[in-house]
């Protein structure tokens, strides 16, 4: 099938696909004479696989090391098991974050209790007043290693958008090796 056969049959942007085949998570497609890229069923199974893996909020990165066991079958799966317990410790962290965010955000609702003259508005001069600290300290805002689980806002990036998935959720993070 053609690439456009295969996004309707896994159900993924032809862009996706072509960024998944640069990033090396798809095989290189086998050429028709007319030099048409050519997919078979191998292709969509991989595909369902990397979309469930993204869908579970893994990294490319995370999927590529999966893909890389499943390709060789004889090798341990100890180091799968590895990896799931890092994704986990991941997702327990970008819930402390999302803890925290809420935290703040009650803080800063707590500001400003009635509908008011937009000039008193206690939320409005605290977002203001944060800004202005954020800006003379000019320390950019880190939220960790796991920032990749997207929970709340999906990260800025590149081109496969669908399911959040992007290649900003890609980047591994300082402390990942
Ligand atoms: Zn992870």
């Amino acid at each position: 099938m053609k690439i456009g056969e295969l996004a309707k049959t896994a159900q993924t942007q032809t862009e996706t696909i072509r960024y998944y085949e640069r990033e090396g998570l798809l095989p290189e497609a086998a050429r028709t004479e007319a030099n048409y890229r050519i997919y078979d069923e191998s292709h969509v199974q991989r595909l369902a696989f990397i979309r469930h893996c993204r869908s579970l909020d893994m990294t490319l990165a995370e999927i590529r090391t999966l893909l890389n066991f499943k390709d060789t079958p004889a090798g341990s799966c100890a180091d799968v098991n590895a990896l799931l317990d890092e994704h986990i410790s991941h997702v327990a962290t970008r819930i402390r974050e999302l803890k925290a965010l809420e935290k703040d955000l009650k803080l800063l609702r707590e500001q400003c209790a009635s509908g008011q003259g937009a000039d008193d508005c206690g939320i409005l001069s605290g977002l203001e007043k944060a800004a202005l600290r954020q800006s003379q300290n000019r320390t950019p805002v880190e939220r960790g290693h796991a920032a990749h689980i997207h929970g709340a806002h999906p990260q800025v990036g590149g081109p496969p958008k669908e399911g959040g998935a992007g290649p900003a959720a890609g980047k591994p993070g300082r402390s990942r090796t």
